[in-house]
């Protein structure tokens, strides 16, 4: 089968690391939501222990093997479809969220997208295990002082508990790729952050290098920028806590009309 690099087609063939993801991923009578199966390498590991599995594939081509591939497994669900485009809570159950997974060897030019798109979606799932690029699972898990925090890594810490499981090196996938990956997984938060915050966050790490108080005065009240103890630190300096608190104390007072 022609391989399609432009959907991030890199096959893990790495015996030793698959069963990893897979026992880090879900426990015995889990629903698992696979993204990207390709082949089936990881599916096989999952339908031995999962009571289900919701394998979402857009190759055509790869989605109708993927059963043959994996034995027919009576668990198998295939759906062929962009997982972007699909409605989580289409493919589990609500009432089961603390046994739905969601799990996946990523296509790697989505991986935001598919962040977001899950962090949407957290109440249905406990937890999301992903193999990513080493450099993304880094942003995922940093915090203040590290080069890699940023609002990727609030956008994690709010939805999640974030923990870096391994690293997978080039030489484990066919075609080989590039770069390191490594295993992440997010144990998911029942609670949404508050409402403002990630617009909020989101502007404070605008421009890493510039100051809060150039990055939020055009979009906050300026004088509550401006009168801000923490107005002349970069983000990159101040933890999720400390942006939240800032964030409460630059909010317009309610109106007393
Ligand atoms: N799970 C397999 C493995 O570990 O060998 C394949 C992983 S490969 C990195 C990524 C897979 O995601 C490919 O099979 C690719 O066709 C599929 N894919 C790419 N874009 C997708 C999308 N938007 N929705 C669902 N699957 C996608």
């Amino acid at each position: 089968m022609a391989i399609r690099p432009k959907l991030g087609q890199h096959f893990l063939s790495d015996e030793a690391a698959l069963e990893r993801i897979a026992k880090a991923a879900s426990r015995p009578g889990d629903t698992v939501v696979e993204i990207g199966p390709g082949h089936g390498a990881l599916t096989r590991h999952l339908v031995s222990t999962a009571r289900r599995v919701v394998a979402v594939e857009l190759d055509a081509k790869l989605a109708e093997a993927l059963s043959d591939q994996c034995g027919r497994p009576g668990n198998l669900e295939v759906i062929c479809k962009d997982f972007l485009h699909c409605h989580l809570p289409d493919l589990v159950s609500q009432a089961t969220s603390d046994q739905n997974v969601v799990t996946g060897n990523l296509p790697y030019y989505i991986t935001s997208p598919i962040l977001r798109s899950v962090f949407s979606a957290h109440h249905l799932f406990r937890s999301a295990t992903f193999l990513v690029q080493e450099e993304v699972a880094n942003r995922t898990v940093a915090g203040p002082g590290s080069r890699a925090y940023g609002f990727l890594s609030c956008l994690c810490h709010l939805y999640s508990e974030p923990r870096k499981l391994f690293t997978v090196p080039p030489g484990a996938f066919s075609p080989r790729p590039n770069i390191r990956s490594a295993a992440v997984q997010f144990v998911l938060r029942k609670q949404a952050p508050p409402r403002g915050l990630l617009a909020f966050l989101s502007a404070c790490f605008r421009a890493p290098r510039k100051t809060l108080r150039n990055n939020l005065v055009r979009r906050y009240p300026r004088d509550s920028v401006a009168a801000d103890p923490c107005a002349g630190l970069r983000a990159q300096q101040l933890g999720i806590e400390e942006l939240a608190a800032m964030w409460r104390r630059i909010q317009p007072s309610p109106s007393t009309d």
